[in-house]
C-alpha cells in the first residue's frame, strides 16, 4: 500500500473535486482529503491539520487561487500549491507560478497531476533536508566561532575559513585578510621548508599530524604553536592550533627552578655533612679536656664546680651523639645508590643477626611471610629494616615483643610492612615522627635521638617510594613502605629536611 497523501482541495464544485480525487486514486494514492470553499475554512484547515499538497481551483465564487496562495504563504506553510482550472489563461498561470504556486493544470487534462504531486513531494523533502543541513551548518559554525583554539580550513593550501580565535592568534582583524591566502604567509621560510619536507609527507600517509611549530603573526612577531592538521577529502585540510609560548616559558622556568633546587639541596646536604664532620673535632677536644679536668680536679674544687663539669660532659656527649646522627643522616643522601635485585628475606636474616643481642635480651619474636626479591640498594635496605625492627622491639609494652614482616604487590609497587605489638602512636603524630630529631618520649623513658625514622624516610624516598605508619595508641604499630617494582632510580635532589 502506498503512503497516505493528505490533500486539501480548494474547490466549489463537488464534481470537480471528485474528478481530482478519482484521478489520484487511479494513480494508487491512499488519500485523506478535505474540500474547502472559503478563506475562513482554508485558514481553519491549514491551522488544524497538516497537508501534503494543496490543489486549488483558480476561480471560486467569492474566493480565488491567488488569495488562497497568499493565505498559505502568510501562515508560512511549505506545502506544494497546485492550481487547477478550466479557464486560466497563460498570463494568470505565469503570474501564479511567479508568486509561488508550484504548478498549474487544466481541468480537462489531469493526466499530469499524479506525477506533478510526486515531484513536488520530492522537492519538499529536498527542501526539508537542505534546511536541516543549513541548521546543522550554522550550529557547527557557532561552535567553531566559540572555540578557544584557532581553527582554519584550507583548500589546496589556501584559507577558505578561519575562526575568530585563529584570526586573533595571528593578529588579523577580519577573516577576509586571510581568505584566499596561502598558509605559507604565516610561517618563516625555514618553517615552510620543514612543513613541506617533514610534515606534509607524513600527513599524506597518516591523514593527521600533530606537533609544534614557530608561527609568525601579521606584525612579524613569532610564537610557539601547538598544531594539529587533518587531511579531509578533495585537498581540504583542517588546522587546529593554540599558542603555547607561555607554557613553553613556564617549562623552561620550571626546569631552571628544578636545577636550582637540586643544586641548593646538594649544597645543603654537603654543608650538613661537612659541618657535622668538622664539628666533631672541636667537640672531641671539649670532651677529652673536660674528662681530664674531671679526673684531675674531681674533689679538689667545690661541689658546684664538680656539678658544672658533669653538666658539660653530659651536654657535650649528647651533642656528639646528635652530630654523629646528623652525619649518618646526611651520609644516606650523599652516597650513590647501588640499586640491584635484592632478596628481602636474606636482608631480614642479616638484620636479625645484627640485632641478635637486643632480640635475645628482649625475648622478641620476629616472624615473616614469604618475602620477595626487590630492586633496591641492599645496604640502605638493611639500614631501613634495622631501624624499623629495632624501634618495634624498643617501643614495646608487653613482656614479649612480637614483630611480623610481610610484603604485598599491587600497581607496580611492593608494599613492605613491619607490624609490632608495642605502645602504638597517637595518629596526630604519624607525620611528625618522620622528621629529624622529633621524638614522642623523653630519653629517660626510651633511649634514642629521633634520627631513625628520618633516615628510613630518606632511604625510601631515594628509592622512589613512600613510608607511613598505621597505629593507635596502645594497640601496636604497622610501619609500611613502598618500593617501585621496576625501580628506575633517578638522581633525586639530595636534601636535608630539618622541618619535615
Ligand atoms: P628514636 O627511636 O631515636 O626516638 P625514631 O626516629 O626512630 O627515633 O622514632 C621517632 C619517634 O617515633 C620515637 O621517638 C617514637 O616516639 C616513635 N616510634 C618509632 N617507632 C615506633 C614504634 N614501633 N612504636 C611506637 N612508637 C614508635
Amino acid at each position: 500500500m502506498s503512503e497516505l497523501l493528505n490533500v486539501l482541495l480548494i474547490e466549489d464544485s463537488e464534481d470537480d473535486a471528485l474528478l481530482v480525487i478519482r484521478k489520484l486514486k487511479q494513480a494508487k494514492f491512499t488519500l485523506n482529503w478535505q474540500r474547502v470553499q472559503t478563506e475562513t475554512d482554508l485558514t481553519h484547515s491549514l491551522k488544524t491539520s497538516k497537508w501534503d499538497v494543496i490543489i486549488a481551483d483558480y476561480q471560486l465564487p467569492g474566493f480565488d487561487a491567488p488569495t488562497a496562495l497568499k493565505v498559505v504563504q502568510q501562515l508560512k506553510i511549505d506545502t506544494p500549491f497546485i492550481v487547477i482550472s478550466g479557464t486560466i489563461g497563460e498570463a494568470a498561470a505565469v503570474e501564479m507560478m511567479r508568486t509561488g504556486a508550484q504548478d498549474y493544470l487544466m481541468k480537462d487534462n489531469l493526466t499530469r497531476l499524479p506525477e506533478a504531486i510526486k515531484r513536488e513531494l520530492r522537492d519538499v523533502q529536498v527542501r526539508k533536508e537542505r534546511l536541516q543541513a543549513n541548521i546543522r551548518l550554522k550550529q557547527h559554525l557557532t561552535a567553531f566561532e566559540a572555540a578557544i583554539d584557532g581553527i582554519a580550513i584550507l583548500q589546496s593550501g589556501t584559507f577558505i575559513y578561519s575562526n575568530h580565535s585563529y584570526l586573533q592568534l595571528f593578529g588579523f582583524d577580519y577573516a577576509d585578510e586571510l581568505a584566499g591566502k596561502s598558509w605559507r604567509c604565516l610561517y618563516s621560510p625555514e618553517m615552510v621548508q620543514r612543513f613541506e619536507s617533514e610534515v606534509f609527507p607524513q600527513l599524506g600517509i597518516e591523514l593527521a599530524w600533530q606537533g609544534e611549530a614557530i608561527a609568525t603573526r601579521k606584525n612579524g612577531s613569532t610564537f610557539v604553536q601547538e598544531i594539529s592538521l587533518t587531511l579531509a577529502e578533495d585537498g581540504v585540510m583542517v588546522a587546529v592550533c593554540r599558542d603555547i609560548s607561555k607554557r613553553k616559558q613556564d617549562e623552561v622556568h620550571l626546569k631552571q627552578l628544578n636545577a636550582e633546587l637540586l643544586r641548593s639541596n646538594q649544597e645543603l646536604g654537603q654543608f650538613a655533612y661537612v659541618a657535622s664532620h668538622d664539628l666533631q673535632e672541636p667537640l672531641r677536644k671539649i670532651l677529652s679536656f673536660t674528662e681530664l679536668l674531671a679526673s684531675r680536679y674531681q674533689g679538689q674544687l667545690d661541689e658546684q664546680a664538680d656539678r658544672y663539669i658533669g653538666y658539660i660532659t653530659d651536654g657535650a656527649t649528647r651533642m656528639q651523639g646528635l652530630i654523629s646522627d646528623l652525619l649518618s643522616y646526611s651520609r644516606v643522601g650523599q652516597v650513590d645508590l647501588k640499586v640491584q635485585e635484592t632478596n628481602l628475606e636474606s636482608i631480614l636474616e642479616q638484620v636479625k643477626t645484627d640485632l641478635e643481642t637486643i632480640i635475645t635480651n628482649s625475648n622478641a619474636i620476629i616472624s615473616n611471610d614469604d618475602l620477595p626479591i626487590v630492586t633496591a640498594d641492599p645496604t640502605q635496605l638493611r639500614q631501613l629494616l634495622q631501624n624499623l625492627l629495632s624501634n618495634a622491639i624498643k617501643y614495646c609494652q608487653v613482656d614479649i615483643p612480637q614483630v611480623h614482616v610481610r610484603a604485598s604487590q599491587a600497581d607496580e609497587v611492593w608494599t613492605i610492612s613491619v607490624q609490632d605489638n608495642g605502645i602504638g602512636i597517637d595518629p596526630q603524630f604519624s607525620d611528625r615522627i618522620f622528621i629529624i630529631f622529633q621524638r614522642l618520649h623523653h630519653r629517660d623513658e626510651y633511649s634514642g635521638t629521633g634520627i631513625g625514622l628520618a633516615i628510613c624516610k630518606k632511604i625510601v624516598e631515594r628509592h622512589g617510594g613512600q613510608i607511613w605508619v598505621d597505629s593507635q595508641e596502645g594497640q601496636g604499630s604497622t610501619f609500611s613502605f613502598t618500593l617501585p617494582i621496576s625501580c628506575e632510580i633517578e638522581a633525586r635532589p639530595l636534601s636535608i629536611n630539618l622541618r619535615g
